[in-house]
């Protein structure tokens, strides 16, 4: 996957005669590759836009679960958590390299939690039927503690255990690049769409897009645009129509992540009812501990929000009442934020968002426009097949089933376990390995408190689009959200790395550093303190 043949693709189909692309998709988050990927196996030909780099937006923010989401359980959405828990099943046949199951401990205090956590979880293990993870059994005290050593002891009744996978986000999305690449698609990073292009019957037919890194501009021609950019949906639909109205509620979540030794193993811990009604999550993630999420509605959509005060100190008091080792703000190696892109139902008006519906929504606008958007990480497949049906229609394109129910991810491996070095790259792994073994400077840890070596970044930047100190930090590695002050302290070898690789130079290698240094901080709490004053607008 290189950046310059892609840039060759594009410039030919815009050659005259012009040769349409059968699908153009804006955004290259789960929902945008999920398209691709999709519409590319059923052989159509596809381009992927991205603004930023892949997984920029909330695809590489989320909670790292891949699951049916007992939540919506209690809510009574039983079609939603159906069909996420098949998808979770075929996610997990189709990249077992990075979809793990992990048991979850629902910690009980209260004498009635048992059976009613006990009974709802019974049923969340019917629904997954054929595609379950694992039996949810109920726990007496002393194999709760067994279980999650971890806990507040202190008036502790028992729990409940249940099964569901977790995975890495932007490797995952990383990978369905990777497979609609495989598969004849063609994606480009940091090409933002600009305009939409309309015929002369008003209907869209191509988009205007650049080249970030260079300025050229394309001007492409497609049967269908896809629509696909998550919390900036409204903002390309206002491309073709200015008056359109509002499609979406955004609402911010946020999470902290910990030392690993706040869980003490692999088993993960949920808290079904926060104090505020929500549900917590502690789960053990690449050797450390993430603790998320909230859900606070926000005026509008950004790349990288800030935490509110008050949604660090909720996640930090409810871990507190449910761990042994009660954390505190030093306590605290990284803070992120990601924005639901909520499709508001009928006339929400952006109140609790915690409320409005978390379904999948394709929509058509007047002028042609096919947006996708809401559903989850775990049900990305199924949103692109219903969006590439709708999209057959729209663009009047070949009647080809979606073939996407049985087939493996780029870096498809079985047997991975969640250890060891490498064990993301799946398939891909071994190759890195060689690399390695080319030379001593490659095979060099970057930081003793993380796992990643030099030939990592060179991999990243050789096949994986990486353009950026903060792509191979944030995306193509986790390093700045697992541990951001040793992200900032590898920041100057990857800039070098990264530099002598793309051919760039020391003064773009120390502009890099200076930048992705100000953007880590604010994975900081400290950097988060001076620069935040601002509170949420309602909750
Ligand atoms: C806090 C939080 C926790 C979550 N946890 C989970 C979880 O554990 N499991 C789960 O299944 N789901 C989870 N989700 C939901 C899941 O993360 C999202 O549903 C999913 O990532 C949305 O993907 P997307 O592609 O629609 O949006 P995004 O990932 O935001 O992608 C949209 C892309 O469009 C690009 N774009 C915008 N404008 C343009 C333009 N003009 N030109 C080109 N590109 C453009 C953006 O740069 C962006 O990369 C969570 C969400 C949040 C916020």
């Amino acid at each position: 996957m290189k950046r310059e043949p892609m840039l060759a693709q594009i410039r030919e189909r815009q050659q005259p005669p012009q040769q349409p692309w059968d699908l153009i998709v804006i955004g290259g988050g789960a929902t945008g590759a999920g398209v691709a990927v999709d519409a590319a196996t059923r052989g159509f030909s596809v381009l992927l836009l991205e603004r930023e780099d892949f997984g920029k937006g909330t695809s590489s923010r989320s909670t790292k679960l891949v699951h049916g989401g007992v939540r919506y359980l209690e809510q009574g959405n039983v079609s939603l958590v159906m069909e996420a828990l098949k998808e979770r099943g075929l996610l997990r046949q189709n990249a077992p390299h990075l979809v793990h199951n992990v048991p979850f401990v629902v910690p009980n205090y209260v004498w009635w939690e048992a059976p009613f956590y006990g009974i709802g979880l019974k049923l969340y293990d019917l629904l997954a039927g054929k595609y379950g993870f694992g039996k949810s059994q109920i726990l007496s005290r002393e194999q709760t503690l067994e279980r999650m050593p971890a806990l507040r002891q202190d008036g502790l009744r028992g729990g409940v255990i249940y099964h569901d996978g977790q995975f890495d986000d932007s490797r995952l999305l990383i990978n369905l690049i990777q497979t609609a690449v495989d598969h004849g698609a063609c994606a480009l990073n940091y090409a933002p769409v600009v305009e939409l292009h309309k015929d002369q019957d008003g209907f869209i037919d191509g988009v205007v897009a650049l080249d970030r890194e260079s300025c050229e501009r394309f001007d492409l021609r497609a049967r269908v645009v896809v629509n696909a950019t998550g919390m900036f949906t409204d903002e390309i639909r206002r491309m073709a129509d200015a008056k359109v109205e509002t499609m979406i509620a955004p609402s911010q979540g946020i999470h902290l992540v910990l030392d690993g030794s706040f869980l003490l193993g692999r088993t993960a811990v949920m808290v079904p009812h926060t104090s505020d009604g929500r549900v917590l999550f502690a789960i053990p993630w690449h050797g450390h501990t993430v603790v998320g999420t909230t859900d606070t509605p926000i005026d509008a959509p950004s790349y990288e929000p800030l935490p509110f005060e008050q949604e660090i100190e909720f996640v930090l008091e409810t871990a507190r009442e449910y761990l042994s080792h009660p954390p505190t703000r030093a306590d605290v190696l990284s803070v992120y934020v990601g924005i639901r892109p909520l499709v508001k139902a009928g006339g929400a008006d952006g109140g609790k968002t915690s409320s409005l519906s978390r379904d999948h929504t394709v929509h058509i606008d007047q002028s042609g426009l096919l947006t996708i958007v809401g559903g989850k990480w775990t049900t990305y497949r199924h949103m692109a097949e219903d969006t590439v049906n709708h999209a057959i229609t729209l663009g009047q394109l070949d009647q080809r089933p979606c073939v996407t129910h049985d087939l493996p991810i780029h870096g498809f491996l079985e047997g991975v376990e969640p250890d060891g070095d490498l064990w993301v790259y799946g398939a891909d792994a071994e190759k890195i390995r060689v690399l390695a073994h080319q030379s001593s400077e490659l095979a060099q840890q970057l930081h003793p408190d993380l796992p990643y070596i030099a030939a990592e970044v060179v991999w990243a930047a050789r096949v994986e689009m990486a353009r950026t100190v903060e792509d191979v930090l944030a995306r193509r590695t986790r390093a700045l959200f697992l541990d951001a002050h040793a992200a900032i302290a590898m920041a100057p070898e990857v800039a070098r790395l990264l530099a002598a690789e793309l051919g760039n130079d020391e003064t773009w290698a120390a502009n890099q550093v200076a930048k992705f240094n100000r953007l880590a901080a604010q994975y900081t709490l400290l950097g988060v303190a001076e620069a935040s004053q601002s509170q949420p607008k309602k909750d």
